[in-house]
């Protein structure tokens, strides 16, 4: 909630009037500024444009006989409750009644026959989600992507006010800016609704933008860049945060939910923070001990020493060179596996069969199985 919010707003300052000015004097004054702010004749100018809604709240409020006299009484009664301008409970943007907060300090019913002082309700952007595939590199490296991103944000056109640029969205006359109306009912109980005119918006647009139709809001579709960090993992849903969509009157962005694909890479795989390889060695390597040389994901090699006496499949651990996050280095896991020829020349077929003489009738299944049988 910020420091700033509605209820401690002096709709008399806002529009330069004093206390006791005519309705005539207000009209005057909310044209006037109204036409000096107006979003159209400042595009991109968010001070002008949160200028021209604080107007138009403050008008919303002071053209109606009725409203401004409740307002006039809740100031004068805040200022004995709250003071030091501490302002209304209800935040920035909230949508806040009057008539419930009085409500509730009293113990008393809804206020004033169910008028509403309605301002713009703020509203937080939309949250996103989107996919993006990565190549294996850029998921262990991160990378920064384009992103086309779709969501539902205020109008380019009219700037989120609905009417045709030139054009001022004026206080609804059914509802005189309220947002309710009281139904027509013959009974006792009055029952208030929203108003039919406006949708409870409490504003009229009598040029309908072309772009939104009125509504205000359109999808819109954007290129966003976005940084994604090292190490993410096929299938992680990331959230990035603000690069959602647009929030309205003072709402926040929403967030951007990354649903990343990671394209498998030929040569090396991922366990967590460790990349994985696997790399052949011939049956006399295994036997009798040997340097071998692995890949790197980078592309230079190391050279790691296999001893006498490997087994196929005994992974080797190289320290450091697996994923770098922004909290670990994981290592490079190198398995080695025994490769057996297909096909093989007349002198290393000599040699096996000397290798199958010298090993006499043992087997390497006669201990293996001795504790079965
Ligand atoms: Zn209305
Ligand atoms: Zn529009």
């Amino acid at each position: 909630m910020s420091s700033s919010d509605h209820g401690s707003k002096d709709f008399y300052k806002i529009l330069g009037v004093s206390k006791d000015a005519t309705q005539a004097d207000v009209k005057k004054a909310y044209r006037q500024l109204a036409r000096e702010n107006h979003p159209d004749s400042h595009p991109g100018d968010k001070a002008a444009e949160e200028r021209f809604k604080d107007v138009s709240e403050a008008y919303s409020v002071l053209s109606n006989p009725e409203k401004r006299k409740e307002y006039d009484e809740q100031r004068t009664l805040f200022s004995q409750f709250g003071g030091g301008g501490a302002g209304f409970p209800g935040g920035a943007g909230v949508d806040f009644d009057l008539g419930d907060i009085l409500g509730g300090f009293f113990g008393g019913g809804r206020g004033a026959r169910g008028a509403r002082t309605r301002a713009p309700r703020a509203r937080r952007g939309d949250d996103v989600e989107t996919e993006a595939t990565l190549t294996f590199e850029q998921a262990v490296e991160g990378a920064t992507l384009p992103l086309r991103t779709a969501s539902d944000e205020p109008c380019g056109t009219c700037h989120g006010t609905g009417a045709r640029p030139g054009t001022v969205p004026k206080v609804c006359p059914r509802c005189e800016g309220s947002g309710v109306q009281t139904g027509a009912s013959g009974g006792v109980f009055a029952m208030t609704e929203t108003c039919t005119q406006c949708q409870g918006r409490g504003l009229v647009v009598e040029h309908a933008c072309d772009t939104c139709r009125g509504s205000g809001r359109a999808p819109s579709a954007r290129t966003i860049t976005v940084r994604v960090p090292a190490g993410v993992k096929d299938g992680q849903r990331i959230r990035l945060k603000g690069k959602g969509g647009k929030g309205d009157n003072g709402g926040p962005d929403g967030d951007l939910f990354l649903v990343v694909h990671v394209t498998p890479h030929p040569v090396f795989g991922r366990k967590g923070d460790h990349l994985t390889v696997t790399v052949p060695v011939a049956y006399d390597e295994a036997v009798l001990g040997a340097q071998i040389s692995a890949p790197t994901l980078d592309g230079s090699r190391v050279t790691l020493k296999v001893p006498a006496g490997t087994p196929s499949g005994r992974t080797f651990r190289v320290r450091g060179k697996g994923v770098a996050t922004s909290k670990a280095t994981g290592d490079l896991l190198v398995t080695v596996q025994v490769q057996v020829p297909t096909e093989i020349g007349d002198e290393e077929r000599a040699a096996v069969e000397a290798l199958r003489a010298a090993r006499g009738g043992r087997s390497p299944r006669d201990d293996e199985f001795e504790k079965v049988s």
